[in-house]
């Protein structure tokens, strides 16, 4: 297997971004999350952040033709070319399309969609919980990884606050619309033969074991 070009896929909450971390570190892969390109973009008050702002702030997502054009060029970047994590994208059909069409032009395919499931439930629990650096982008959750103290970063001291589309109403909103336009990947990836599923309520480092070992085994059956 010459590259390792993988998929995280599950809704808000998931644990994507946690996983992802140590995907990309295990594995050397660019991690490219879109969420936090876009809120990378909202931040420094670019043309893009401010046309994504009003979406992100709702929960909705952001128009295909607007991400699209923006993960691509992040894929085509020299970091990627030995290997990719995409984490946040894509959510839609036409998305998925998208890349699968530019990864054909440029002989490129894809490894594996992993797919972290997790109850609706639980994701409120977690999400509305959560509590990040506005600066650094650090995150607690107020009862599974509180800080140790109240409100305020264990690192730089900064004030913690709560993500405008993390309150519950938008949390909600979030999840209908996974359930709409993002859930149907699943079945998108399964009939290419790519998806591999995985229980995300376990604790995220036994989530972690489970995707190394599918990958390994990926890797083993590349080289048969
Ligand atoms: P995330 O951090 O991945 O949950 O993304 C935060 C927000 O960014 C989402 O609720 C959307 O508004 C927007 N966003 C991120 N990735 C995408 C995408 N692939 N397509 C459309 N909107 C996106």
């Amino acid at each position: 297997m010459a590259e390792l070009n993988l998929i995280l896929l599950g809704p808000p909450g998931a644990g994507k971004g946690t996983q992802a971390e140590q995907l990309r570190t295990e594995f050397e892969l660019a991690h490219i999350a879109t969420g936090d390109i876009l809120r990378q973009a909202v931040a420094e008050q670019t043309e893009l952040g401010e046309l994504a702002a009003s979406y992100m702030d709702a929960g909705n997502l952001v128009p295909d033709e607007v991400i699209i054009g923006v993960l691509l060029e992040a894929v085509g970047r020299p970091n990627a070319r030995d290997g990719f994590l995409l984490d946040g994208f894509p959510r839609t059909i036409p998305q998925a399309e998208a890349l699968g069409s530019e990864l054909e032009k440029l002989g490129r395919q894809l490894t594996a969609v992993l797919m972290i499931e997790v109850s609706d439930e639980e994701i409120v629990t977690r999400i509305s919980g959560r509590r990040v650096n506005p600066a650094s982008g650090r995150v607690y959750h107020v009862d599974f990884d509180p800080p140790k103290v109240d409100g305020v970063d264990d690192v730089d001291g900064t004030e913690l606050v709560q993500r405008e589309d993390d309150q519950p109403e938008t949390v909600r909103n979030r999840l209908d619309v996974y359930h709409e336009q993002t859930a149907p990947l699943a079945d998108y990836y399964d009939q290419l033969g790519l998806l591999q599923r995985f229980d995300g309520s376990a604790a995220p480092s036994e989530v972690f074991n489970r995707i190394r070992a599918t990958i390994a085994t990926l890797k083993l059956e590349d080289t048969i």
